[in-house]
Formats: structure tokens, C-alpha cells, sequence
């Protein structure tokens, strides 16, 4: 081990829009004895990550941002990566944070030590945090997923993952080959299409996409919500309420999503003129089953000459080429992998060793489980931002975040006031509250649409990363902590 343990109250893991917002409000709310440990080399979390050309948000910025810190002078309303990236870093200064920031400090190892009551955080530098509490803000979309295809180790080529892009990547006048037609794809494959020689997009299911209503904000308006906030106030407010109009389609019945799928078709008829290419893209499935996308480029991207849809299944990736189960080859001389993340195995195995020895991995193989997303029984003092059933389908989750935030300083609060030395959810209130959880899931359109996706856990199948209603309910959950629930030692 390297250096002396430091001792702090509390360690935010992560320094994404749940670590930022989690230490500032703690800052406003005099708790000071904190640090924020951050893997990566700057603060962002996915926006510092995911820099592919044309990463943006596909959420309105108003909404996508913080309500206790409004930036009125968002340049689009769909804001790109770069200027996201820019706001968190402005949040840091503007909060404070700075001092508090440990970056290129990757957590390697967290465990719970019962006889102070204490974890005992270690880095991949082999330095240590002891911290009474933790606070996990590593959100859900971190781990990239690899794809299993046979011969993928074979290739010679360059391979990128999407959330691993390299600036210095040189596509120019190559053959360049895409797997996964995600929400990462539809964004970069529109910016690459027309600088290579041939493109190959392999699509697994077809997407229900909507247009994207995205345009530059004008200065005039900036200047008004600089000047009368309440205004940016109440677009952020119309912004999520036509969001949350969504949930009834997504929960009660898809048959209500009617306008959607009505749009998507259209979007689809207008852009692909191309019966073959059309059928192609056209989803059999419930839409909102997958996540909707929203892109106005992609179609077009590919109807030009040197792109290629390939929905044909990969059998096998060879040193150059990919070859697809009719038999055709494909030569490529970079692969791009935009294959998404493991969604719902956000905690990698030996990580996170809780109340008597037990890992976080292993307790979660058959599916991630929390109570509320925010507390996992067997590990005391560990508090989760966008935890299991929290991550959304339908609206912004920095809602879910700035809810589970002001959950945690509701609990801090309690728990200082009870003299409290730790707090563990008990095993029948997280059970209690996932029954609910999943009744309320089973007859949802992530459910019973006809698709898979990264919402629904491989090995039961159980939806376990999607919160089932409209987000004021959650945060009305999230306004009371029922302290019953909790087992509470106190430090005398
Ligand atoms: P994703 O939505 O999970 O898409 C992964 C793609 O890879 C899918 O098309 C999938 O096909 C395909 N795939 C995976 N494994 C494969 C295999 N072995 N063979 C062939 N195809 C394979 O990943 P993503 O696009 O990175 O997006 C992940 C999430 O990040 C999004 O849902 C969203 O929540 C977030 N995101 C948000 C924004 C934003 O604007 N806010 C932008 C990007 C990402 P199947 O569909 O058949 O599984």
C-alpha cells in the first residue's frame, strides 16, 4: 500500500452528474467532510467518456441539467457531449469542488469493515480511503459490453468500442464496420458515413426512431432566461410534464402510444425511399420496448451509395473481414463496436465486499436488487445514485438523481441526529418494495413488447434497471425515509 489511509465521512464514488450534484448539495448543506474519487483524468462521468463524434443528449438540456443549477445559455436543445461535459465542470468550480476531487483514483476494492463500522476504499494504486459512508455514483452505463462473436480476438484490424473512441481515429477512405444500432450508433454513424470508403452497419433488431426536433437556442432567448429564470423554469417544467405523458403508452397499455408510432412510421416512410432498405429497418416489436430513438441523419446516412445495412446475422469475425450466416464476407480494416454496456451487471465481481464477506456481484447474478434503487441490504452505509429500477424510459434521469440526492441528505440528517454509527436496509422492506417493483413491471411494454434489451437481466429476465411509473411518484417516495426499515446501530 501506498501512503497513509485518509480518513473521511463520506466518498462519493464517481464524478459524473451524480457525484457533482451529490457533492454540492452536501457542500449547501455544511457537510464538508468528503471526497469525490474519479477513475477517469477529468470529471463528466459518461460526458467525459463518450466522445464520439456527434455524442449529445438526447434529452432537452433544460431538463438535462441540474434544477438547482440552471445554465440559461444551453446553445441547442439537444446539447452535444462537449458542452454537457463543460456544464459539469462549471458545476465543480461553481460549487466548490474542486478541492474535494481525487481524479485517476479507479476504486478497485470497497469493503465493509464491522468493527468500526467503517469501508475501507482501495485504489488500483493501492492507496486508501477510510470512509464511514459511501455514496456510488458510477451510474448504470460504465462497463462497456464486448460482444461474444466467434473470432473477434482474430481481428487485425483496429477495434474501437464507441464509449472508447480516440480522437486520433483516421476513418478517411477506409472499410469501416459498425455492430450495434443502439443509441451511441444512430448518433456517430450519420458523422462518418460520408468520410469513408465503405461502410457496414450490422443491425441485430431494427429501432423505432423518432425525428429529432433539435436546433440552435437563439441569444435572445438566452438572454431572457438569464434574466427572468422563472421562464427557464417553467420550460423545464413543460419539458418533463410532456415526458411524463409518456408513461401511460410505456405502462398502461401501448395502444396509447399510438402518436409515436405513428410519427416513427412516417419518420421512416420520408427518409428511406428504398422499399428493400425500408423493410429492413422496419421493428416488429411494441414500440418502447427498446429505448425510442431520436435522430433526423441516421436514415439518410444510410440510403448514400457506400453505406450497407447488413441484417444478416455474424457468424464469425476474421482476421479482416466479417462473414455473415449466408456466407458473405466483408472485408473491414476497423471495427466499431457499439454494443452498449452491462446494464445489469453494473458492479464487477470482488469490488464491493459488504457485511460479512459478501460480494455485491455475486449477490446480484441472478439480477441487481436495492430498496427504493438507493439502499442494498447486507451493506450498511452504502448509498446508491441511479441504483437498480431508478434508470428511465421515458424522461430525464438527473429527475431520478436530484430525488435520491435529497433521499440521502434526508437520511444523513436522521441518522447524525440519532447519533447513529451505521444504517442497513432490512432484507424484508428491499423485498417488500421489489415485489412492488416488478408487479408493477410485468405488464409494461419493457416486459411483454416482444424485444430484448439491456433493460431485462440475461439470467431471469427480470427488468431490473427500469423504474415502472411517472417520476413524481418516485419522488414522492423519496420526500419520507421510513425509518423502520432500516436497522440503525447506534455509536455508544
Ligand atoms: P445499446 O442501446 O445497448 O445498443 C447496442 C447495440 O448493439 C444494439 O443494436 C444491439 O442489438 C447491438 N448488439 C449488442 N451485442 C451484439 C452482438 N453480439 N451482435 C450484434 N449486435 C449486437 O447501446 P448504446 O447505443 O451504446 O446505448 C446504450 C444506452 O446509453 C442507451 O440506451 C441510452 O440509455 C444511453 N445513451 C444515451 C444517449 C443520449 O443521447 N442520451 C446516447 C447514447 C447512449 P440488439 O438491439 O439486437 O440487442
Amino acid at each position: 500500500m501506498t501512503g497513509e489511509k485518509i480518513r473521511k465521512e463520506i466518498a462519493i464514488i464517481g464524478a459524473g452528474f451524480g457525484g457533482i450534484g451529490m457533492a454540492a448539495r452536501l457542500l449547501q448543506s455544511g457537510i464538508d467532510d468528503l471526497v469525490v474519487l474519479e477513475k477517469e483524468a477529468g470529471v463528466g462521468g459518461t460526458w467525459w467518456v463518450n466522445r464520439y463524434p456527434g455524442a449529445a443528449c438526447d434529452v432537452p438540456s433544460h431538463l438535462y441539467s441540474f434544477s438547482f443549477a440552471p445554465k440559461p445559455d444551453w446553445s441547442r436543445r439537444f446539447a452535444p457531449q462537449r458542452e454537457i461535459q463543460r456544464y459539469l465542470e462549471h458545476c465543480v468550480d461553481h460549487f466548490g469542488l474542486r478541492p474535494l476531487l481525487r481524479l485517476n483514483w479507479q476504486v478497485q476494492r470497497m469493503q465493509w469493515q464491522g468493527h468500526d463500522k467503517r469501508w475501507l476504499i482501495t485504489s488500483a494504486g493501492g492507496q486508501q480511503i477510510s470512509a464511514r459512508y459511501v455514496i456510488s455514483a458510477i451510474g448504470g452505463l460504465s462497463r462497456p459490453a464486448w460482444p461474444a462473436i466467434p473470432g473477434i480476438d482474430q481481428f487485425e484490424g483496429v477495434i474501437t468500442h464507441s464509449q472508447q473512441w480516440n480522437d486520433e481515429l483516421q476513418l478517411e477512405s477506409q472499410r469501416v464496420a459498425v455492430i450495434g444500432t443502439g443509441a451511441s450508433a444512430v448518433q456517430f454513424i450519420p458523422e462518418i458515413a460520408a468520410k469513408v470508403a465503405k461502410l457496414d452497419v450490422y443491425q441485430r433488431t431494427p429501432n423505432w426512431i423518432l425525428p429529432r426536433p433539435d436546433r440552435a437556442l437563439p441569444s435572445y432567448l438566452q438572454r431572457c432566461y438569464e434574466a427572468m429564470p422563472w421562464l427557464q423554469k417553467l420550460v423545464r417544467f413543460g419539458i418533463w410534464l410532456k415526458a411524463e405523458c409518456r408513461v401511460p403508452g410505456l405502462v398502461w397499455s401501448n395502444r396509447l402510444a399510438f402518436g409515436h408510432r405513428w410519427l416513427a412510421r412516417r419518420h421512416l416512410k420520408r427518409q428511406v425511399p428504398d422499399l428493400k432498405l425500408r423493410s429492413k429497418l422496419k421493428p416488429d416489436y411494441a414500440i418502447g420496448c427498446k429505448r425510442v430513438l431520436l435522430s433526423s441523419n441516421y436514415y439518410p446516412a444510410l440510403c448514400l451509395p457506400q453505406v450497407e445495412l447488413v441484417d444478416q446475422p455474424i457468424q464469425r469475425i476474421e482476421s479482416n473481414a466479417i462473414v455473415t450466416n449466408d456466407g458473405l464476407r466483408r472485408p473491414a480494416d476497423h471495427l466499431i463496436l457499439a454494443t452498449g454496456f452491462q446494464a445489469t451487471e453494473p458492479v464487477p465481481d470482488g469490488m464491493v465486499t459488504g457485511r460479512d464477506g459478501q460480494d455485491l456481484h455475486q449477490l446480484w447474478r441472478h439480477g441487481p436488487q436495492a430498496y427504493k434503487g438507493t439502499s442494498v441490504a447486507g451493506f450498511p452505509n452504502l448509498f446508491m445514485l441511479l441504483g437498480p429500477n431508478t434508470a428511465l424510459g421515458h424522461n430525464s434521469v438527473i429527475v431520478m438523481i436530484e430525488a435520491q440526492i435529497d433521499y440521502i441528505l434526508h437520511m444523513l440528517g436522521g441518522l447524525d441526529r440519532q447519533h447513529a454509527a451505521s444504517s442497513e436496509i432490512r432484507c424484508e422492506a428491499q423485498a417488500r418494495f421489489n415485489r412492488h417493483i416488478q408487479g408493477r413491471l410485468n405488464g409494461s411494454v419493457w416486459n411483454q413488447g416482444g424485444c430484448g434489451s439491456w433493460y431485462l437481466h440475461p439470467a431471469s429476465g427480470q427488468n431490473t434497471t427500469l423504474w415502472p411509473d411517472f417520476t413524481w411518484q418516485y419522488r414522492r417516495l423519496m420526500r419520507t425515509v421510513a425509518w423502520d426499515d432500516y436497522v440503525i446501530e447506534s455509536s455508544n
